[in-house]
């Protein structure tokens, strides 16, 4: 994508994240602003906007997007109790930076969702 997309910029070594793994395709971050104890995102590389351009475009990848998901959760202690993993998509949906990356959060009860 190129220089606008903040999340293109982390990929890039332009803008610090705290990395908890990264693979050939995919990186996993700490979030800035938590919202749970632990709080993850987990980006493809390559840019797309959203999940849906994403699942579309290349379903591989978003397959191995959920795959690194599911070994941060494993790694940080998450599989025992559980966790929610969640993609915020367009305006409705909440999405502020539209690169897409699946939220991982746990740690705590995070109560119920609206579905
Ligand atoms: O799903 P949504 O687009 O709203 O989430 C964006 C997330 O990116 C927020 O949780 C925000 O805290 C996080 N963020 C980050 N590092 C940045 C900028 C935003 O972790 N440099």
């Amino acid at each position: 994508m190129g220089t606008d997309c903040l999340f293109c910029r982390i990929v890039a070594g332009e803008i610090p994240a705290t990395v908890v793994r990264e693979t050939a395709t995919t990186l996993a971050f700490r979030d800035i602003d938590p919202k749970a104890p632990t709080h993850v995102l987990v980006i493809p590389k390559e840019h797309y906007a959203d999940v849906a351009t994403l699942a579309q475009g290349d379903p591989g990848l978003a397959g191995e997007l959920l795959a690194t998901a599911a070994v941060v959760a494993e790694e940080e202690g998450l599989t025992v109790d559980g966790f929610r993993l969640m993609f915020n998509t367009g305006p409705y949906g909440g999405q502020e930076v539209f690169h897409v990356h699946a939220h991982l959060l746990g740690g705590a009860p995070l109560g119920p969702m609206l579905c």
